[in-house]
């Protein structure tokens, strides 16, 4: 038996301390429940290689309104969120404000930009049409080979690893506990704890799974359809020490994407491949030529730029490309994964929304749409989701569970997923 396992049950185990795990214990905490995060490397995946554009605007698609209007509300906490953490800490996460320019260089890619526009003024969003001229004066090391460009004034850009590393720094010394996790222990039909590599288990009242692209594999939990898709990404540096650009800027080069993100003083993150091959994407030869012919092609000064780093990483995709929040079929464990290509933009409203669920019993109503019960067609599972007329969904509190659905009823008689 570890020491955590003596000490008796923490209100929360979180498994999984990248953004996710770390944003929803910093505010769990923050709401008075004593917490354990559970990584043996936090921080070291997708999170690690985001490119922490917060950008719902400029990542608008057809069909995925929903998830737009979630990253829209995330967005619109972001300020309070970052203000809050870096009083805390004392740490600068690098919240930049300039907006995002999407820039398209053939017809094909101005047909498409001007598409994505139509649905911008369609749902009122702010963004503006805006000739090469123009955006050249926005961003001046843009290549006159433009041929068009929207601006997103409100899309704005965080430093992935810096608020990850803040959400650390706010997080009481006890609360990291650095193994893995093996599986979710589970009692009388309902999650009480997690089971750690080193053969100890760590007990929580609540269970939360947010082990990314991970969460899919973990015995003892519901299956969730969470899938590794693979990004490989680059991260430059102007040897002169000045800034490569002042805004995000995302490509469509002859049909093919590649977004630049600025990061510090001088630094640029070029993204991202997107891969379906499982957990075997790597760096290769052909991914990082590609990212780099493309970018160099948008800002041509960066070919000067030192060439710092190439990562591969798998964000967490789900089968709608929108996260997986709040209860599970199984009584005491909670999801919070799934945040796909979004999952730096949803770090606030997930963090907090997840947070509210814990503390009270119900999940606010902006993420009531988010539960795994919409990949579920089965009657049984709709009654323990259903929205109730505050229109939050609910999940039975622990102390009702013992009386009610979840204490003696056996794992196989939840519902499925
Ligand atoms: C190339 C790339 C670019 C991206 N760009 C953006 C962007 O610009 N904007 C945006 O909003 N999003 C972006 N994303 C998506 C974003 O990075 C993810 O959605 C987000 O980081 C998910 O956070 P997470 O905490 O759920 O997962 P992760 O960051 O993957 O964290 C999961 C954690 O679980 C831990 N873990 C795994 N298995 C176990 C285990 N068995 N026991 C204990 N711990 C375990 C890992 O060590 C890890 O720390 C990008 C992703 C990629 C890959």
């Amino acid at each position: 038996m570890s020491g955590q396992a003596e000490s008796g049950p923490v209100d929360v185990v979180i498994a999984g301390g990248g953004l996710i795990g770390a944003g929803i214990a910093w505010r769990a905490i923050h709401r008075g429940l004593t917490v354990r995060v559970v990584d043996p490397d936090p921080g070291s995946g997708a999170s690690y290689a985001a490119g922490g554009m917060l950008a719902p605007v400029s990542e608008a698609s057809y069909g995925e309104d929903r998830l737009l209007r979630l990253g829209q509300e995330s967005l619109r906490r972001y300020p309070a969120f970052v203000a809050e953490l870096e009083a805390a800490t004392g740490h600068d996460v690098g919240l930049r404000t300039t907006g995002t320019l999407m820039v398209g260089f053939d017809a094909d890619d101005m047909r498409a930009l001007d598409d994505l526009h139509r649905y911008h003024r369609e749902l009122g969003l702010p963004a503006q049409r805006l000739t090469p001229g123009e955006a050249r004066r926005l961003e001046p090391g843009l290549t006159p080979r433009l041929r068009g460009a929207v601006h997103a004034a409100s899309d704005y850009s965080v430093d992935g690893r810096a608020l990850h590393a803040a959400l650390l720094a706010a997080l009481p010394e006890q609360t990291l506990v650095r193994e893995r996790v093996t599986a979710v222990a589970v009692q009388n039909g309902r999650a009480v704890g997690v089971t750690l590599a080193d053969g100890s288990m760590l007990h929580g009242r609540t269970v939360v799974v947010a082990l990314g692209a991970a969460s899919a594999d973990l015995p003892g939990a519901p299956a969730l359809p969470v899938r590794p898709v693979g990004g490989q990404i680059l991260r430059a540096r102007s040897l002169d020490g000045e800034p490569l650009a002042e805004r995000t800027v995302r490509a469509l080069v002859r049909g093919r994407h590649v977004y630049l993100v600025p990061i510090g003083a001088n630094g640029m993150i070029i993204g991202a491949t997107s891969e379906e091959k499982g957990w075997h994407s790597r760096v290769t030869v052909g991914g990082v030529f590609e990212l780099l012919r493309d970018a160099t092609e948008v800002l041509p000064a960066l070919a000067e730029a030192e060439l710092t780093e190439t990562l591969v990483r798998f964000r967490p995709g789900t089968p709608d490309n929108a996260p997986i929040l709040g209860p599970t079929p199984l009584p005491g464990l909670v999801a919070a994964t799934g945040h796909h290509r979004n999952g730096v933009l949803l770090t606030p409203v997930t963090a907090d929304a997840i947070a509210e669920l814990l503390v009270t019993g119900e999940l606010p109503a902006v993420a009531a749409e988010f539960t795994i019960a919409r990949f579920t067609a089965q009657e049984s599972s709709a009654a323990r989701f259903t929205a109730q007329e505050s229109s939050a969904a609910r999940f039975t509190a622990p102390e009702e569970q013992d009386s009610a659905a979840g204490a003696g009823r056996p794992a196989s008689q939840m519902p499925a997923v």
